[in-house]
């Protein structure tokens, strides 16, 4: 039926479920009740909103297996991921309430003058399958305590347990507060042109400009968390172990669908002999399969366009030149076996796009700066890694990246920010000024 979404497991096709399709009737009547819904959560007060949140989420707890099943089941991740994603999302939620609630406290300026962190109106949160919950949670959070009721458009890879989770917390929430809205780019984008007032976002470049050009006529806020090609230095000095174990978990983590793997490895040549025989054999011990299969730590690839899509990178690459020490072009639905690439040259399409599949891509640099030079090369700049002892702080001072790591992977402690720089996005989550994006700055005088 044309209105029906289905969702499909990536393993086998099966048919797992179906939502309705948002008509833009529908969806135009969900945020005209949102708005209907803005004054009395404003009302409520931060203190107020944060009990309810908490409420809210502590529903959801007997639910994570539920949960993370479904994950598995709707883009295949392995059980153990999807669970560690469940319960994050589920026990993360009160503390990124907590965490907003401290930052969106008002401040007294020499005594005259006090700044608000108050609603901005309606927001549009739209997210990726890749991490469905999760990421949908790092943006659904903070709008909530800002004051700011939520249309949510969940991925139409991932509507199943996206309905779940919205229609379990709705067991606690104010009516109308949290409402989804299902379907693709053409449902996204109705949302996008409605009466909503800030669109938090966690997806791909593309779609991220998309949504930008229509924003623009009204000038509505936007939070953009992009896509990303996020290289890695290895310098002559670096632990060759650490570094190649690192560059395999993160190339494979998710299947490699993650906005932060690590999709291009510049290694010095002093050492990249050593360190591709490393890889490789790191590499050879992963394992596809389905989600509930012991041992297995690459799932499915989410479904036949990505897969694809990460065929043709390979084949590129492999007709420009690049050796194939593991795994290649030669590939069937679902899985992609653990490929490893070495000789990559900077005209390859690996190298300048997201290729978001489990694959190691290598190549040899003669001076650092040639290294950092092609680590900078792109639009992209979401993470980027060095591995190294005596040069890997000045080399990590040149990368241009939101966030980069020196000997370990990216993402800071605490409640450091999840940030993107150059195309990977603006606008960011996580951390005091990551919240009060989500709000209207109000200075007051008096
Ligand atoms: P996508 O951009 O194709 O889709 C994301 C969401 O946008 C989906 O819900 C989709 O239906 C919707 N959409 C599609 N076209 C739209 C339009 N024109 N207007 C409004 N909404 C529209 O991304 P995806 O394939 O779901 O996810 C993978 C991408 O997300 C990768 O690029 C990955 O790097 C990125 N990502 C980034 C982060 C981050 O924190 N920066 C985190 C996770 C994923």
């Amino acid at each position: 039926m044309e209105n029906i979404l289905t969702s499909y497991d990536p393993v086998n096709g099966n048919r797992i479920g179906e939502v309705e399709i948002s008509t833009p009737d529908q969806i135009r009547k969900k945020v005209a009740l949102a708005h209907k819904a803005a004054t009395e959560w404003r009302n409520l007060g931060l203190t107020g909103r944060l009990t309810l949140l908490e409420n809210a989420w502590a529903g959801a707890e007997p639910h994570i297996s539920e949960l993370a099943e479904l994950i598995s089941r709707e883009m295949g991740k392995d059980i153990q991921r999807s669970s560690g994603e469940a319960s994050g999302t589920v026990y993360g939620g009160p503390y990124i309430a907590k965490e907003a609630w401290d930052a969106l406290q008002p401040k007294s300026v020499e005594g005259r003058t006090t700044i608000e962190y108050g609603p901005l109106g309606v927001a549009a949160v739209i997210s990726p399958w890749n991490y469905p919950l999760a990421m949908a949670n790092n943006l659904i959070v903070p709008a909530l305590m800002a004051g700011n009721p939520v249309v949510f458009k969940p991925s139409e890879e991932t509507p199943l347990v996206a309905d779940l989770f919205v229609e379990i917390l709705n067991r606690v929430l104010p009516r109308h507060l949290l409402q989804i809205v299902h379907g693709d780019g053409e449902q996204g984008r109705a949302l996008v042109e409605s009466r909503v007032n800030l669109i938090a976002f966690t997806g791909s470049r593309a779609v991220g400009k998309d949504i930008m050009a229509r924003a623009a006529g009204q000038v509505k806020r936007l939070v953009m968390e992009l896509g990303g090609n996020d290289p890695m230095i290895v310098l002559a000095d670096a632990d060759i172990g650490s570094a190649a174990g690192f560059a395999v978990a993160s190339s494979f983590e998710n299947a490699g669908q993650m906005c932060t793997s690590t999709e291009r490895i510049y290694v010095d040549e002093q050492i990249a002999d050593q360190f591709e025989a490393r890889v490789t054999a790191m590499a050879s011990r992963y394992k596809t399969g389905p989600w509930n299969m012991p041992g297995v730590n690459i799932g499915p690839i989410v479904n036949k366009k990505q897969h694809a899509k990460i065929i043709d990178h390979i084949r590129d690459a492999e007709t420009k030149g690049a050796r194939v020490l593991l795994g290649g072009s030669g590939q069937t639905v679902p899985y992609i076996q653990p490929t490893v690439i070495a000789d990559m040259t900077p005209d390859m399409v690996m190298e300048q796009e997201e290729t978001f599949g489990p694959v190691v891509a290598m190549s040899k640099f003669k001076t650092v700066d040639e290294a950092v030079e092609r680590a900078n090369d792109s639009p992209y700049g979401l993470g980027a890694v060095v591995f190294g002892q005596k040069e890997a702080r000045a080399v990590a001072e040149q990368l241009e990246a939101g966030m980069i790591g020196i000997n370990q992977g990216v993402g800071g402690g605490g409640n450091a920010p999840w940030v993107g720089a150059k195309q990977s996005g603006f606008g960011f989550h996580g951390s005091p000024d990551g919240h009060r994006q989500f709000a209207q700055v109000r200075v007051v005088s008096h």
